[in-house]
């Protein structure tokens, strides 16, 4: 039998987020319901088309978009046509991203009943003024009121994602959303991201008039995370990523060893070896073709041992465990010595950039802060 992760996109926000370049459509629009009916249509076909009818679903991870914006009428259309009809693993993990601007307890006994063990929540920051500025729609006090929300104790893990590098931020107002957030007894997973800004977002538009946290404050703040992760007993085991012990998220590990994975909705991204496609990120296309019985595809890649050796470094290079030459080996067939070439190994292991202990590379807590770089090296 083969082991399958399961992404499913609900593409839909109450309000665009000032840096959010994701594909979304109004909570209120017609098209969510058909939607929903047109997920279970494209496992049905992408299934049949995969020889998955029997694949035992090991983790799914309902992102958006805002999934917790889902109506209960919607949720259990979802449950009822989809979930119900899956193989599952006793263990399976199910994560649901959700917002504390639609969360409400009353959902998340409905989660829990249908199986859901795990919620992530998009917090972002615990000021207001912060809040405003990246155009959430929640406040602390809609944050502070969810973490602490007695329905938590029915999941197994609680997420939250928390960013740093947001104008005007400093080093203290991270450290205090920072603390009050693990300071949180239901959190057991952390993801800290830094700000990006995308040229077609609002805040892109506006950047040259934003004022944002110099190099060195941002590396302050990072120094705070790992701090502060490490005193409330959360490891680190992404570069991104803080978990406590037994909590990592599954489903992002499946992603980062090349395990295989079907993401169903618009937009959504699958991998079967060797393949890797896209689905058209139009909700109104997607909705169309599969009402036509044909498979939303945007875009197909074949990933051969190249890109696969590329991606493996780029990835492995970001977890604490780091990159397994046996395994670079069994999935690429090459030596990953030969391939990555001796002495640019040899060299970032005389500068304590990557440490080797058989068979893993990883990186240092420096080689850390400049990953993309290393990884950028063997390319
Ligand atoms: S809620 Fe998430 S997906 Fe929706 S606009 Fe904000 S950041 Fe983007």
């Amino acid at each position: 039998m083969k082991k399958l992760s399961l992404y499913i996109h609900i593409p839909v926000c109450t309000k665009k987020c000032y840096y959010c370049d994701f594909y979304s459509e109004s909570s209120y629009s017609e098209l969510i319901a058909p939607y929903i009916h047109a997920l279970s249509y494209e496992w049905e076909l992408v299934s049949h088309q995969f020889n998955l009818c029997d694949a035992i679903v090991d983790t799914i991870y309902i992102g958006g978009g805002t999934p917790s914006l889902l109506p209960e009428k919607l949720w259990n259309i979802l449950v009822r046509e989809l979930f119900a009809r899956l193989n599952h693993s006793n263990t399976m993990e199910w994560s649901i991203e959700c917002n504390p601007d639609s969360f409400t307890s009353e959902k998340a006994y409905m989660y829990a009943q249908s199986g859901v063990n795990r919620l992530t929540f998009g917090i972002q920051s615990l000021f207001d003024e912060e809040l405003k500025l990246l155009g959430r729609i929640h406040t602390v006090k809609r944050a502070l009121d969810v973490l602490n929300d007695k329905s938590l104790e029915k999941f197994d893990s609680i997420g939250a994602d928390l960013m740093y590098g947001i104008p005007d931020q400093t080093v203290k107002s991270f450290s205090e959303s920072l603390q009050t957030l693990l300071s949180s007894s239901y959190l057991k997973h952390l993801s800290a991201y830094e700000l990006i800004i995308e040229p077609a977002t609002q805040l892109g538009r506006i950047q040259k008039k934003l004022s944002f946290p110099d190099e060195e404050a941002v590396i302050e703040m990072v120094g705070e995370l790992l701090d502060k992760t490490g005193r409330y007993g959360f490891n680190r085991y992404e570069i991104s990523n803080f978990a406590k012990s037994g909590f990592n998220c599954r489903h992002n590990e499946i992603y980062w060893e090349h395990e295989p994975y079907i993401g169903l909705g618009a937009s959504a991204h699958s991998y079967i070896h060797p393949y890797r496609w896209s689905n058209s990120r139009d909700i109104r296309e997607y909705i169309t073709m599969m009402n036509k019985g044909e498979l939303p595809l945007d875009e197909k890649e074949r990933i051969n041992s190249d890109t696969l050796a590329r991606e493996m470094v780029f990835l492995g290079f970001r977890r604490c465990c780091g990159l397994n030459e046996n395994l670079f080996e069994i999935k690429t067939g090459k030596n990953f010595i030969e391939w990555a070439g001796f002495e640019k190994i040899e060299k970032f292991i005389k500068m304590g950039i990557i440490n080797y202990q058989k068979p893993w590379y990883r990186l240092s807590e420096s080689g850390f802060l400049i990953a993309d770089a290393v990884a950028r090296e063997f390319f």
